[in-house]
């Protein structure tokens, strides 16, 4: 498909369309965000190069957000931008800086309000050859869908001694007859039947279409009922309502079918989070797809990353209805900025994730087998290198040099 001006579009139907020579803005982000953008580029455009030849190419847009955007208009996250975003519906960043007591509260967060990304999607897959501390690291294969736009998370909050959390202690009070201490610092934790429905419902499709056997929503719902709780049966609601051909309960696996799943069904059940942070560690072969609130999915993704190898190959994106963002998981390193030295595989398997969002499959595939041989070779970056015996430490560019000479 060609389109000169190289816009992505999005049908009524919820499908992608995308142009062969699709512009894509990127933010190369703060501190070793450039290194690793880079890094990044240099992989994903290899593949699609390899996969296609001359017929379908990124045009790459570069777009401001960061210490880089306060530096050249001094605004840490300007309108145009988002705008640039809205209008080409599909972007890449590397990690920004949280500017600390200067207006934002977070900038990633930020871009995912504004942009209604309400899905923050992280593969946890475990790379042959990472050093990781699991026993069997191939047992680790889900995907957590955590919200992004609710919950305590959101950091809708006022400080201890504040005329708004005066107020609401006294209308508790008032309201409940509860008593909340009058030096208390006062959160909101809003979690709605909306919000939770469209994020199963994009946990659930992408179950179906790959294939995958369960989806499991984790909540803390013994305790905050009508937050946590509600999440969990609207979770089910919505599976039961909209994909009832396609799902079935926990309890109807062992009633109707011995406990095997049936081909082509996904498993909807729940687990209490404390204890699902036991289950990914002693048995990770039985999960799959997981689905849960932003706090929860904030610690779990983390220690999901952590358990293969740590967020330095962690690649995630933050996907809305039309709009997709994808990202480096970690932070800015900044002790390491502009030494060419840090691991861009989290960034380069956020590409990948990228490419198959436009269902450039392929190139994905390509990107994703590259990196497994460069790991396989040992030439990797000194976080790797310190861990792997044999391995020969490289710089970040040399390290996706390897990717691209391994595709
Ligand atoms: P960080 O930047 O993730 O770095 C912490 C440590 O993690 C590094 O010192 C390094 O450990 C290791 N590390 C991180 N990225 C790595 C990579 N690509 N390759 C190898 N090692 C890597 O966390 P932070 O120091 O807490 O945060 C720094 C800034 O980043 C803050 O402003 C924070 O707000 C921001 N941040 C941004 C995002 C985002 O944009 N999505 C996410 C998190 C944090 P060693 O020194 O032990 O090797």
């Amino acid at each position: 498909m060609t389109d000169p001006k190289g816009l992505i579009t999005y049908t009524e139907e919820g499908k992608l369309l995308v142009p062969d020579f699709p512009v894509i803005p990127f933010i190369e982000g703060d501190g070793t965000g450039p290194d690793i953008w880079r890094a990044a580029r240099l992989v994903i455009d290899g593949a699609v190069s390899q996969a296609y030849g001359s017929t379908r190419a990124v045009r790459w847009l570069e777009i401001l957000a960061g210490e880089k955007a306060f530096e050249q208009t001094g605004n840490w996250l300007p309108d145009e931008t988002l705008e640039l975003v809205r209008t080409h519906r599909v972007a890449i960043k590397g990690p920004l800086t949280t500017p600390v007591g200067k207006g934002f509260r977070s900038i990633n967060v930020a871009l995912r309000q504004e942009l209604d990304l309400y899905a923050c999607i992280r593969p946890v897959k475990y790379i042959r050859g990472i050093p990781g501390p699991m026993l069997r690291p191939d047992d680790v294969d889900m995907v957590v869908f955590r919200e992004n736009t609710e919950d305590v998370y959101m950091g809708i909050e006022w400080e201890a001694g504040s005329d708004t959390a005066r107020k609401i202690i006294d209308l508790v009070r008032e309201d409940t007859g509860r008593e909340i201490r009058a030096d208390s610092g006062i959160g909101l934790k809003p979690i709605s039947r909306t919000g939770t429905r469209r994020l199963v419902r994009m946990a659930i499709e992408y179950a179906i279409e790959h294939g995958r056997e369960s989806v499991t929503l984790v909540h803390k719902g013994n305790i905050m009922k009508f937050t946590e709780g509600a999440f969990r049966n609207w979770g089910y609601e919505v599976a039961q309502e909209e994909f009832g051909e396609h799902t079935l309960t926990e309890e109807q696996l062992y009633e109707n079918h011995a406990g095997t799943v049936p081909e082509g069904k996904v498993v909807i059940r729940d687990r209490i989070a404390d204890a699902m942070f036991q289950q990914i560690l002693l048995r990770p072969e039985e999960y799959d797809v997981l689905a849960m609130p932003n706090l929860n999915g904030d610690y779990m993704s983390d220690a999901l990353a952590a358990m293969v190898g740590g967020l330095g190959m962690a690649p995630g994106a933050n996907i809305g209805d039309g709009y997709a963002l994808f990202e480096a998981t970690h932070g800015t390193a900044p002790k390491y900025a502009g030494q060419d030295k840090v691991n861009p595989g989290s960034l380069i398997l956020s590409g990948a994730m990228m490419l198959d969002h436009l269902d450039w499959k392929e190139a994905a595939d390509r990107v994703r087998q590259g990196l497994l041989k460069a790991v396989e070779k040992k030439r990797v970056t000194y976080d790797l290198a310190r861990q792997m015996e044999g391995a020969t430490e490289v710089k970040c560019s040399e390290f996706a040099e390897t990717v691209v000479n391994s595709l």
